[in-house]
Formats: structure tokens, sequence, C-alpha cells
């Protein structure tokens, strides 16, 4: 068992070790050889699953390289973009039509920050993933090798830039970790949360959904990430419940924010349940073709880099004096 390991405030644990951290036998990875050569290593060789046990942060890096060039991430300070979730803005509005709705029915309830790592074009490889890697229907190959994609995007991501995200929320860290319930009776373990729960040593905040509250969320985003699927639903602070968390500081993680209404209604359940602070991660921030064409999101326009994040930007930090 490998020790737990304090990132930046944040604890990580299970197979996930930190490069600098004591080697063990057989499992000895390169110091310094995490950047350049494992872009290189990454572009040719196609993605497989990650054997298991993970070998650790380079490994990981290598997995988000690969999968970079196709991804489109906000930048931090994106025109037209709206303020809360970075997708495209309703024209004159800071904010999109969804997100202006959530502000004028629970301004104060909602969580503090949402911080999307990408965009999840409808039909384009991100969006797909993300319906993938918890779709029955699909050979476990397939799936195990999307979830290791999106494993290494999210735990890359929190390492990087968990403290922007605490920062951007006007907190230290999070105390505890959550997802936003998935739907249809799906037994189990939350896919998401099968994701990294063995990668993050954070106490879990369990968010139930209501009877009857919960049976379009799965839906919404398996089937908007597909060609013609649509799914509008409602804030709504009933949706979902959770134990009792006095003072809790809790990170909300996702994969697909479509409306926000699902991962807003937890931040409200969270609040309700007497969180303090509500940040939220999302894999995803799915986005229409018509509409990520019109505001011109796209690989090249608004490329994922994995420097910089929606609420902070390298190249401006380091422009300061
Ligand atoms: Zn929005
Ligand atoms: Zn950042």
């Amino acid at each position: 068992m490998n020790p737990r390991q304090n990132v930046r405030g944040f604890t990580y644990g299970g197979d996930v070790r930190d490069p600098s951290a004591a080697e063990e036998p057989g499992t000895a990875e390169e110091p310094g050889t995490a950047e350049e050569p494992g872009a290189v290593r990454a572009a040719v060789q196609p993605l497989r699953p990650l054997p298991f046990p993970l070998v650790g942060w380079p490994d990981l890096r290598d997995l988000v390289r690969a999968q970079a060039p196709l991804l489109s991430a906000p930048p931090v300070e994106g025109r037209g973009l709206c303020a809360v979730c970075r997708g495209p803005a309703a024209s004159g509005s800071p904010r999109c039509f969804p997100c202006d709705l959530h502000l004028q029915c629970a301004q104060g309830s909602l969580a503090d920050v949402v911080v999307p790592v990408a965009f999840a074009v409808k039909g384009g490889p991100h969006a797909r993933h993300l319906w993938q890697y918890k779709s029955a229907r699909l050979p476990v190959g397939t799936r195990a090798a999307r979830a290791a994609m999106l494993r290494a995007l999210l735990l890359v991501f929190l390492r990087d830039h968990g403290t922007c995200v605490w920062r951007a929320a006007g907190i230290a860290g999070p105390t505890h970790l959550t997802v936003v319930p998935t739907a249809r009776g799906r037994p189990g373990v939350h896919p998401l949360r099968e994701l990294v729960q063995e990668y993050l040593a954070v106490p879990w905040a369990e968010l139930s959904a209501r009877p009857g509250g919960e049976q379009v969320r799965d839906l919404d985003a398996e089937l908007s990430a597909r060609p013609g699927g649509e799914q509008v639903r409602d804030l709504d602070p009933d949706r979902f419940s959770a134990g009792r968390l006095p003072g809790a500081r809790v990170l909300v993680i996702d994969d697909t924010w479509t409306t926000g209404s699902s991962a807003q209604s937890a931040a409200m359940a969270l609040r309700r349940s007497g969180a303090s602070a509500v940040a939220t991660v999302v894999l995803g921030r799915h986005v229409g073709r018509a509409d990520a064409a019109a505001a011109g999101l796209g690989p090249t326009a608004m490329p994922f880099r994995p420097r910089s994040c929606a609420v902070h930007n390298d190249d401006v930090a380091a422009r300061r004096p």
C-alpha cells in the first residue's frame, strides 16, 4: 500500500504516486522524463486501458497529452462565454440562459464556482467518451479505455488546478467530495466515483436522489451527447438529499454539464445539509454543434492547455511583475 500523498492541500491515495515520492522496486519512474518524452510516447502509441495498478503521474500525464489535441477548453477570459459554466452565453448576457435562470431562482444556494475541464461538443470525441465510459452496451475493453482517459484527465486536472478551483471558491481546500447521483436506479457505485475513488483520499459526502427525482439524470448526459438528444431539466432543490454536513466544503465532480440543473440542484442539497462552500468541477461542458460553431469553440480557437484552466491563466500570471 502506498502512502497517502498530500499535493497542494488535496490528498491522493491508492496507486497514484508522486514521481518525487519513494519508489517501489520494479515500478521506478524516471525523474525528469515526465514532460517531453512522455508526449512523444503518447503520440505514437495507441491508447490502451491503464495496467493495474497505475504506475504513476507520468503515465496519467501521457494519457492527458494523448487526448489534449482533441480537446477544447474555456480560457479564463473567454469572450462570449457564460460567467458561471463557460458555455456560450446568451446574446448580450454575461451568462447562458440556464445559468441566468438558476441565478434568478436560487442565488446564494448554487455552487460557489463551476470549473469545466473541457468542452464536450455534441458528436465530438470528448462528448462521446463521456457517455461511452459508462455505457453498458459497449465492450468492457472500450469502456475501460475511455475510463482510463477520463480518469487521467480528472486526476491530473485536480492535481494541477485544484488550488485554482479552491481559490476561486474562496476556500483552502475541500473537506468532502461528491458526485451528482446517477439515474434510473442504476445499482452500485456511481461510474464517475468508481473511476477515481481509489485515488482521492478525501471523505465522500453521500448525495442521494429522492424518489421520482432521479429518473432523467443519466439519460441527460448520455442522450444529450448524441445527435438528436435533448434534455432540459429544471433546478430542483428537492431532487437530491445529503446527510448532515455542517461547515463542509464540498467538491462536486460531474462528468457532463448540460444545463447545469442537476449539478446546481446537488449544490442546493449540499447547502441545505450545512455545506459552507461548494465547488463544482465537470469533465465536459456540453455544447451543441451549432452553438459551438457560433461561439468559435474548438481545439484551434480554444485549445485545451494543460497549464491553464477556466479560473486561472498561466500566460497572464507569467506576465505579471
Ligand atoms: Zn452557464
Ligand atoms: Zn488553474
